[in-house]
């Protein structure tokens, strides 16, 4: 059956202003690391799809090395595009990015121009896109030269390849130093994509007020420490969960250790009316700095459900009191 999306879609969602651009995000946006490589259920990563757009969510966020295998899930979404979103394209914003190992020998990782052109390029061929809407260098390269780097970001720009680009995983230094030379050549970077979460404060140290002061955007990834901030591991260890299934980047271990500070926000979210997962978003939400918050989702539910956490951004300084209280602990 031909995909209608729900015509009552963009009242559901808010919109914020990506630092000075002319670009307005979702302020919950799909990210698809996890959930749509060809190990996972095609149907249900296009059920997820659609979920997001009938709620507002616009911006869909890749990167080539996403699946596994690495570049299926660029595929398998570029199926879907095809299938279901033909008549979107306009209404898309479609990230992707290049910065770890894609492919082996000297020009298939890190940050030289040889490698993120023929990313970017291979990208491209396997979504079935002219161009994307915003390309990352997904993290820091200390051997290549900066200008390098950002020199490539804006070709791929005046390529007409991608039409915004931004940084990820940049500490606030070089980040600092690759604002200028972007700027410089004519192609302001966008926004930047750090983790961000209630369990990971790093861009408190620095990038936050970078980012504020110039004016540049921020879309933070794992907002849900990859699904301990929510309520699923308090009852035990789900099958279906990413710390059980075997992901390498999150164990029972973890689980277990963060497990009391679970518990213990868990109440603090119950006496504002939200669940773990809602109020883990709302807590990024609440400063205007941040444009979006990237989650990831392996159920329409799960989409469902943390979108509730628009509805309620604001933190009293008791409640924020108690929250650090927890996280000290
Ligand atoms: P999250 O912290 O949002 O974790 C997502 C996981 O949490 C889901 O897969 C699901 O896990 C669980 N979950 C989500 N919502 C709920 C809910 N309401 N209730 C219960 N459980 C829930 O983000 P990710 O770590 O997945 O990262 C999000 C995106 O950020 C990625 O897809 C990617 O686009 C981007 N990213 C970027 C990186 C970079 O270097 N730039 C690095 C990492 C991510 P389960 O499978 O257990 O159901």
């Amino acid at each position: 059956d031909k995909y209608v999306a729900d015509e009552n879609r963009y009242e559901k969602m808010n919109y914020r202003r990506t630092g000075n651009s002319g670009l307005l995000l979702p302020e919950i946006s799909l990210g698809l690391w996890h959930n749509f490589g060809d190990v996972d259920d095609f149907e249900n990563s296009r059920d997820l799809l659609k979920c997001a757009f009938d709620n507002g969510i616009t911006h869909f966020d890749l990167a080539n090395n996403y699946g596994p295998p690495p570049g299926s899930a660029e595929k398998n979404f570029g199926k879907i595009l095809k299938k279901d979103f033909k008549n979107y394209r306009d209404e898309l914003i479609i990230s992707s990015k290049a910065g770890y190992g894609m492919w082996a020998g000297p020009y298939g990782d890190l940050g030289s121009k040889k490698f993120l052109v023929a990313s970017l390029d291979q990208s491209l061929k396997r979504m079935g896109l002219d161009y994307v809407d915003i390309f990352y260098h997904h993290r820091p390269d200390y051997d290549t030269p900066l200008e390098e780097t950002m020199g490539t970001l804006d070709l791929m720009v005046r390529q007409g390849k991608a039409l915004y680009v931004g940084l990820s995983n940049y500490e606030p230094e070089r980040a600092e130093k690759a604002f200028k030379i972007l700027k410089d050549l004519g192609t302001p970077c966008l926004i930047h994509q750090p983790r961000y979460s209630l369990f990971d404060r790093w861009i408190e140290d620095g990038l936050l007020d970078l980012l504020g002061k110039s004016n540049i955007g921020a879309i933070c990834f794992s907002p849900l420490a990859q699904g301990m901030l929510t309520n699923k591991y308090i009852n035990g260890l789900p099958k279906d969960s990413r710390a059980v299934k075997d992901s390498p980047f999150l164990n029972t271990d973890k689980v277990q250790e963060m497990l009391p500070k679970i518990k213990a926000l868990h109440e603090i979210a119950a006496s504002r009316n939200q669940n773990l997962a809602q109020m883990a978003i709302s807590w990024i939400l609440k400063d205007d700095r941040i444009t979006s918050v990237l989650i990831g989702a392996s159920k329409t539910s799960q989409i469902l459900d943390s979108i509730k956490a628009i509805e309620n951004t604001v933190f009293s300084d008791e409640e924020l009191k108690r929250i650090e209280n927890v996280l000290k602990s």
